[in-house]
């Protein structure tokens, strides 16, 4: 440890940040695996570990979506009936 620095703060040369790496997972329309035990979240396809966040955004957009195109279906239904 550095001899200038007061006993109580900790020097972060153990940790190196790298922002130049991309998403190990770039699979399309994916679909995840829980690992309840060691609370991760991997991807089917390519078995990368995900942000947890990222497979929850997906699975809530996916199912906005889902729902907007049963409602379409219903309309058009309604529409067609009255014709
Ligand atoms: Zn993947």
């Amino acid at each position: 440890m550095d001899k200038n620095l007061p006993d109580k703060i900790i020097g972060l040369d153990q940790v190196r940040i790298n922002r130049g790496l991309e998403k190990i997972c770039k699979c399309e329309k994916r679909k995840f695996m829980i690992d309840t035990k060691n609370r991760r979240v991997t991807c089917r396809s390519c078995g990368a570990v995900l942000d947890p966040y990222d497979a929850l955004y997906e699975l809530a957009y996916a199912d906005e979506e889902r729902n907007r195109q049963i409602e379409q279906f219903f309309e058009q239904k309604k529409t067609d009936s009255q014709l």
